[in-house]
């Protein structure tokens, strides 16, 4: 028996493991389309692999999983891209399966224009969490809450136990200082981020100086340009950190990314296998 908001229901199809979809035990991914097509989803399938070996659960072939969801995409047929959360638990874990759910990506022109405004979030990441940070779960114990209380940012950057900068609670980060494109390391306790992987490759086929070391909150703040990095959204400019730090956006540096980006993806085999 199970209660839906209005009344309980008497159901015979009603099993105690469907309660997994309820506890959060799982892990996820958020994978998109370009064009209909499938991106990077040999890296998403990567980094969902770990994450599931982690929670001890098993996980489809890949095979089978492009092949569904592909599947899904002609199904689901609609203009815009697409954007599909991919969840694992112990029940769907037992027959190697998963949920999927799928919906459009409106596109918003205005952040690439003018930017998106972020908060600093008070708490900080602990250095050595339960769950390491390359896992991506909601039983992490941080994500979700701060992207709550944040809720009115568009994203908020959490800093480490020493201070440095790591990420946002749904985005990687980069910085630009004096011609330097920076971002945090791995280390610093972050997702591994597809985009930010991918980001890295377009910015090395520049040959713009790079670097991914540590990043104090004061270099931050006082950089010329910053931006995030996720799935939907791409490549996404920060014109203001609350309460008053303001940034170039879209910097030169950061609109330059912006305008090679699909090209740069279109091109590469290497994301679409
Ligand atoms: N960092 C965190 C904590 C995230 O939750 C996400 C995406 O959900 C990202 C970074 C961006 O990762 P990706 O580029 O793979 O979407």
């Amino acid at each position: 028996m199970f209660y839906n908001s209005k009344e309980w229901i008497e159901s015979t199809e009603y099993k105690s493991e469907d309660f997994e979809i309820f506890n959060g035990y799982s892990t996820y991914e958020t994978i998109r389309t370009y064009n209909k097509n499938l991106f990077a989803l040999n890296f998403h399938y990567e980094r969902l692999k770990k994450s599931a070996i982690f929670l001890g659960l098993e996980f489809p072939e890949y095979n089978k999983l492009k092949e569904t969801l592909l599947e899904g995409v002609k199904k689901f047929n609609c203009k815009e891209d697409i954007r599909i959360k991919i969840l694992i638990n112990k029940y769907t874990s037992k027959n190697k399966s998963f949920y999927a759910f799928i919906e459009p990506i409106y596109e918003v022109d205005d952040l690439r224009e003018s930017g998106v405004v972020l908060a600093i979030s008070r708490e900080r990441k602990p250095k050595n969490p339960v769950i390491p940070y390359y896992v991506k779960t909601s039983l992490n114990g941080y994500g979700l809450y701060l992207r709550q209380k944040y809720n009115v940012y568009y994203d908020a950057i959490v800093l480490n136990e020493f201070g440095y900068v790591t990420e946002g609670t749904k985005s990687n980060l980069f910085m630009v200082s004096a011609g330097v494109i920076i971002t945090p390391p791995l280390s610093a306790g972050i997702l591994p981020g597809i985009t930010r992987k991918v980001v890295i490759d377009l910015i090395k086929s520049f040959n713009i100086d790079f670097e991914e070391r540590n990043i104090e909150l004061w270099e931050l703040l006082s950089a010329d340009e910053i931006f995030l990095t996720h799935t939907s959204a791409g490549i996404v400019p920060v014109r203001r950190i609350v309460p008053n730090f303001t940034f170039n956006a879209p910097g030169i540096t950061t609109e330059t990314l912006i305008n090679y980006w699909k090209d740069f993806i279109i091109q590469n085999n290497e994301y679409w296998d």
